[in-house]
This record gives structure tokens, sequence and C-alpha cells, in this order.
């Protein structure tokens, strides 16, 4: 499946707030935020986030940003918007619980990858089951009740001794459990609005869409 190649700190310069794209880089001081405050490109400079933006503006960004900080590009983040309107609720809400059900978004909010690309990258090369079967599809969603693991083989690897020793530091949302001993974790159950850390207005987006 297609996805962002680009260097991904331009992403946050551009929305003008760290995304957390990076993992551990993002809380230092190498953050690009921290050191180049200005949008990316060659007016950058000149063109500071003071500048007065449209309702359409705000709106695209808005949209913008949830699409980076999960990792989604353009067509499927559409059809999450789509599927969202379909399903009773509130049409943002609802967006919101679907990208949080994301394999890639659990195995990040489960504390097993610092950045939901690096997520992503667990999930592409096979590493995680998911009721003990292997799914190797960042994109599929999750369900209450669903126990996400790591495969026997992987659990041999460096990378995942590693975060055994580290994974019981680690804070992770009260709709997910985690068994530090099997390195695994249950979603004891779906996300609500409020339980989202996200500095995302969904309705911003509801409206960008209803254009
Ligand atoms: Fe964004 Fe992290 Fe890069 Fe900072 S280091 S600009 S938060 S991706």
């Amino acid at each position: 499946m297609a996805r962002y190649t680009d260097a991904v700190c331009k992403l946050c310069r551009r929305e003008g707030e760290n995304l957390f794209l990076k993992g551990e880089r993002c809380f230092g001081p190498k953050c690009a935020i921290e050191r180049r405050n200005y949008p990316p490109g060659m007016h950058g400079q000149q063109n500071t986030y003071r500048r007065k933006t449209s309702d359409f503006g705000l709106q695209l960004r808005e949209k913008q940003k949830a699409r980076r900080i999960y990792g989604v590009l353009e067509r499927q983040f559409r059809k999450y918007f789509e599927d969202a309107q379909r399903t009773p609720g509130l049409t943002g809400e609802n967006l919101l619980q679907t990208l949080e059900r994301r394999l890639d978004n659990v195995i990040y909010r489960l504390g097993f990858a610092d950045s939901r690309a690096q997520a992503r990258q667990l999930v592409n090369h096979g590493h995680v089951e998911v009721n003990g079967r292997r799914v190797d599809i960042p994109s599929a969603l999750v369900s209450e009740g669903d126990v996400i693991s790591v495969g026997d083989s992987s659990r041999k690897k460096t990378y995942f001794k590693d975060l055994e020793e580290t994974i019981g530091t680690r804070s992770v949302p009260s709709r997910l459990s985690v068994d530090i001993n099997q390195l695994s974790g249950t979603v004891t159950m779906l996300p609500e609005r409020g339980e989202i850390e996200t500095t995302v207005n969904e309705q911003l987006i509801v409206e960008y869409y209803s254009r």
C-alpha cells in the first residue's frame, strides 16, 4: 500500500505543531519544530504561522493534520469519512474512532512502538498477531476484545527483548490492557471521544468534507 516517504518533520512544520511522528527525537532538542519554527519551502520564513487563514484554510489544515498524525493517505482518509457518515452517531467521533482502531495505531498506543510509522513497519514485517493469527496489514481495524500480540519467533529478536524491559514504564490508555509477560495487549473497549488523546478538531474535518 502507498505511503508517504518524504521527510516527516516537514509535515509538523507545515502544520505548525508537533505531530510526534518520529518517536524519541520528538521530545528532544533535535525536533525540527524547535529549530525551525516556520513552514517548509523556499518562502517558509516569510509565510509565518501568523498569516490570516480563511475558514476553508483552517478546515483543510485540520484534515491534513489528522491524516498526517495517523499516516493515512487522502483516498483512504476520505473512505474512512464516508464510512463514518454512514455509521449512526456523530460523524467526527466515528471518524476518530475508526482511526484509533487501526492496528498500527493500537500497536503504538500499547507502547510496542515509538511512533505509528514504526508500528506500521512492525506489522508489515509480520511480527504482529491478532487473536493468535498473524496480520500484516497496518490498516486492519481491531475490535473490542481483540488480543494483539508479538509472534513467538519475533519475540527472540533484540528489539522485542529490549521492549520487554521497558514496556512496563510506558503509559497506556485505559481502554487497552497490556500483559507485560506475554508481550500482548487487549482492546478492552473502543474509545469514546473524550478518551482519545489528540489535538485534532474533528468538527473542522466534517465541515471540510461537507462543503
Ligand atoms: Fe515532528 Fe517529531 Fe520531527 Fe519534531 S522531531 S518535527 S515532533 S516528527
